[in-house]
């Protein structure tokens, strides 16, 4: 079992509705040691391709991205949700839906931050239905940019998303991949990894 796995099963809370809450030291308090240490492991594992700029979506993925970002010495940029209905054309938009609140937003990222010459690592917290990975490789190829590779904290491997992900050619690398979680007892199992 990897150190972030180790950390789920002490401290993460399965609530009904596949929804694990890891809010004492993910998304809500943050444990600065670990998001390092995730930073990290992300750098191991892409520090073969030549990335330019990690991309995530705000708001849980940017204390993950800024942790990456400074292991490959690169610039984060994060897609800002976007209530408004007149975007200019500066920016590139997708549409995204929110998995935890049911809700479509507009997100958003400036023409002056991604590019053609972009080579990108695109990280997020969480992976289910793939929704907000999709919303941001659309930015992505909308910008001319090149997607390395795509790093998620947490998998939840019993939704569509990595399958989705993984299934375009994409290269995914997950640090916990959960296999089944039960929200009537709280428990939750791991797919095994070699990496
Ligand atoms: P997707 O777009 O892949 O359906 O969902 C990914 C997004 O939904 C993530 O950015 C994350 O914020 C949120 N999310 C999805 N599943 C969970 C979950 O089980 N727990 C928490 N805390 N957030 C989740």
């Amino acid at each position: 079992m990897n150190f972030l796995e180790e950390r789920i099963l002490k401290d993460g809370i399965v609530k009904p509705g596949n929804v694990l809450k890891v809010d004492s030291f993910l998304n809500h308090q943050m444990d600065v040691e670990l998001i390092d240490e995730i930073g990290r492991e992300f750098h191991r594992r892409f520090k073969h391709k030549n990335i330019t700029k990690v991309l995530t979506i705000e708001a849980s993925g940017i204390g993950i991205a800024c942790a990456v970002a400074r292991c490959f010495g690169v610039p984060m940029v994060f897609a800002k949700k976007s209530k408004s209905i007149n975007i200019d054309g500066d920016v590139y938009v997708a549409q995204v839906e929110s998995f935890t609140h049911k809700t479509q937003n507009n997100v958003i990222v400036s023409k002056r931050f991604l590019g053609p010459d972009d080579h990108l690592l695109i990280i997020d917290d969480f992976l289910a239905n793939g929704c907000a990975l999709q919303g941001l490789i659309s930015i992505s190829e909308n910008a001319g940019a090149t997607v390395e590779g795509l790093g998620i904290v947490i998998e939840k491997g019993f939704q569509i998303g990595g399958r989705v992900i993984r299934n375009l050619g994409y290269h995914l690398e997950s640090l916990a991949i959960i296999e089944s979680m039960d929200g009537e007892n709280g428990t939750l199992t791991f797919a095994p990894q070699n990496n």
